[in-house]
């Protein structure tokens, strides 16, 4: 598998900083398990982080001040340690455990999705189009879109940013051509009209953190029923 299209910087940054929506950390954390280029750019990025820290210059503290510091800091490093763990966990090595289990799913997925992909209960929206939304706590939407092949998904724009990971299945828009691995990382600025060119139906996971916005009469009639 060989991934074109990956997570802007500003997604990486905002991911390690736990500022993303639920639903937008769970599109970067899948693509992240399946992606070592981008899991080599947020550790280079948490390096960076480190040695800022490092950096600082020290100041004076009372040595009761300092007691408390570093009691604060035992806490925080046992607690620390456990999301690491957690991290690596859900981030490493998916691909090959995708391949055992014969699963086409991210790992970090499996957390929200209690079926295999064949076994998904879809609700059709409109022909052609189903879809399966994710029980994430936050603003915006986070689902899993299946379009059949040669069928468009509605032109839209966003009202904030849009995350899309190809699961299964490739789509083409005007950026380019987006197969399995690869994460279309939008902002407001893009309009696009994805089309599904790959003889198997395609399989998005979608995050935005905030709705989208259909462009076209039919859009701007199914999103008060989608949720969209
Ligand atoms: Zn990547």
């Amino acid at each position: 598998m060989s991934i074109r299209h990956h997570l802007d910087e500003a997604t990486l940054l905002s991911y390690a900083a736990g500022s993303l929506s639920q639903g937008m950390a769970l599109v970067v954390a899948c693509h992240l398990s399946m992606c070592p280029q981008c899991r080599e750019r947020a550790a280079a990025q948490e390096a960076v982080g480190g040695s800022l820290l490092e950096d600082l210059a020290p100041a004076q503290v009372s040595a009761d001040t300092l007691d408390n510091l570093l009691a604060m800091l035992d806490v925080s490093a046992e607690t620390m340690a456990e999301v690491q763990a957690e991290t690596v966990r859900k981030e490493t090595a998916p691909e090959e455990r995708a391949r055992q289990t014969g699963s086409h799913l991210p790992a970090p997925l499996g957390d929200y999705l209690p079926y295999a992909l064949e076994d998904v209960p879809w609700k059709k929206l409109v022909s052609g189009i189903s879809y399966y939304d994710l029980d994430c706590q936050s603003g915006g939407v986070s689902r899993l879109m299946r379009i059949a092949p040669g069928k468009n998904i509605l032109p839209h724009t966003h009202k904030g940013n849009e995350l899309t990971l190809v699961l299964q299945g490739s789509f083409c828009d005007e950026i380019g051509r987006f197969a399995r691995g690869d994460i279309a990382d939008l902002d407001e600025q893009v309009e696009h009209q994805p089309l599904v060119d790959s003889n198997v139906d395609c399989i998005c996971l979608i995050a935005t953190d905030a709705p989208l916005k259909f462009t076209t009469l039919l859009g701007r009639l199914v999103q008060p029923v989608t949720g969209f």
